[in-house]
């Protein structure tokens, strides 16, 4: 309807006088107004993009999604600022190939790391096309996707696990079994030298078959997918144990630990035996990014419905773009690393209904809390009902 009265409007423009004219321009100026704070309005953002990827309209939304300000680039190509998005190719599009477009999802670092699905419509317009893109911000939803794939790769080292149990476990029983028996039958050897030289064979054979069965117990102990076993406690005495184990180690290396520990410190639910898994998995990795008199801080805070646990060093730091993956397994930037530390540290933490966090600076340092949940307020974790709030 508004598109035939814009219509008509042009087709008398020359028979109208001036007065009728400037009220209809004013009609058409409330009409641009309308829409204008129409598409302002809308979560949705809105890019209008001409030849060359030149910026015709961009709404609020937009702006703010991908970062850039439409005064600024109004009349400029985006072909830069969206280097991905592939819009050269899309503009060049025959109209035909348009059926086969469909939404895409581009990640954007500026000004924050977000993920954005879009799709784009041509907008043919007085013989020349423009391009519309409509952009959603899907962060949220890729993070859920991101968690469920953590989870089924998680799954998936698991079964491995099982499987590597499995078949290093039985032979391995084996050996044991079979190593026992031979230093057995070599008491018998009558040549005492040839006994003794057997026999410390033999020693060193079980021995080292018997270090494999420790390797292979404590991993598939840290691997199993064990339930926690939560009973009411407090972390700091799980910390102190954890520091107490470590502390040969901390003094040998001159490593300057500071503890920050409140009076009061409300009970959480825990496995004591997981949790402190999971300082010290957090411990040894500050130990092993700092040097020799290293700095490592321990605090604790507790807010409303969380007991907080930072452990901060002064180490190598972690750069920007391996943040994202150092929970997932096997990623590691150490020799003899196993990259499975941080995974089972965040599966410990999340069963205890907690959360982790990471921050780095190249060079600076690290902080990682662990989040858990203060026993009297519990119920603050479970998910919230759809529609519906979750009562504190
Ligand atoms: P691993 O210690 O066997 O390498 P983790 O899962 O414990 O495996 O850690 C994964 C990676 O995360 C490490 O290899 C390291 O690159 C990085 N990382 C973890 N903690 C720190 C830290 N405090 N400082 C610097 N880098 C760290
Ligand atoms: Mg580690």
């Amino acid at each position: 309807m508004r598109q035939g009265f814009f219509d008509k409007f042009m087709s008398r423009l020359d028979r109208i006088d001036a007065p009728v004219a400037s009220a209809h321009i004013a009609e058409l100026a409330r009409e641009r107004g309308f829409l204008e704070t129409l598409f302002q309005s809308i979560d949705e953002g809105l890019i209008v993009v001409g030849a060359g990827a030149r910026l015709l309209y961009a709404n609020r939304a937009a702006e703010r999604m991908v970062g850039f300000s439409f005064e600024e680039r109004q009349g400029k190509s985006l072909a830069r600022h969206l280097r991905d998005w592939g819009l050269d190719a899309l503009l060049c599009a025959q109209i035909g190939d348009w059926s086969r477009i469909e939404t895409r999802v581009a990640e954007v670092s500026y000004p924050e790391h977000r993920f954005i699905s879009f799709y784009a419509r041509p907008l043919p317009f007085d013989g020349r096309t423009e391009l519309m893109l409509m952009l959603r911000d899907v962060t949220r939803e890729h993070a859920a996707e991101e968690d469920a794939l953590a989870d089924e790769r998680l799954a998936a080292v698991r079964t491995l696990a099982a499987g590597v149990a499995h078949e290093i476990g039985n032979p391995l029983n084996a050996l044991t079994i079979h190593l026992q028996l031979l230093g057995r039958g070599l008491r018998d050897v009558p040549d005492l030298a040839l006994r003794e030289s057997l026999q410390s064979l033999a020693e060193t054979a079980e021995r080292e078959t018997s270090r494999l069965d420790g390797i292979l117990r404590r991993f598939l102990a840290a691997i199993r997918p064990a339930k926690p076993t939560l009973v009411r406690g407090n972390v700091r005495d799980v910390l102190d144990a954890t520091l107490r184990l470590l502390s040969p180690d901390i003094e040998q290396r001159r490593i300057n630990l500071q503890t920050a520990f409140p009076e009061a410190i409300p009970d959480v639910f825990l496995d004591a035996q997981q949790l402190e898994q999971v300082f010290f998995n957090l411990l040894r990795n500050a130990m092993e990014a700092v040097p020799d008199g290293g700095r490592i801080g321990v605090t604790l805070t507790v807010d409303d419905a969380w007991v907080n646990v930072s452990v901060l060093d002064n180490g190598v730091g972690i750069p920007t773009e391996a943040l994202g993956r150092i929970f997932d397994p096997y990623v590691t930037t150490k020799a003899k690393g196993n990259g499975l530390g941080l995974m089972i540290v965040r599966r410990i933490v999340q069963a205890h209904g907690g959360g982790i966090d990471c921050a780095s600076r190249p060079g600076e340092g690290t902080c990682f809390t662990v989040r858990l949940p203060r026993a009297e307020r519990r119920v603050r974790t479970l998910p919230a009902a759809k529609g519906k709030a979750a009562t504190p």
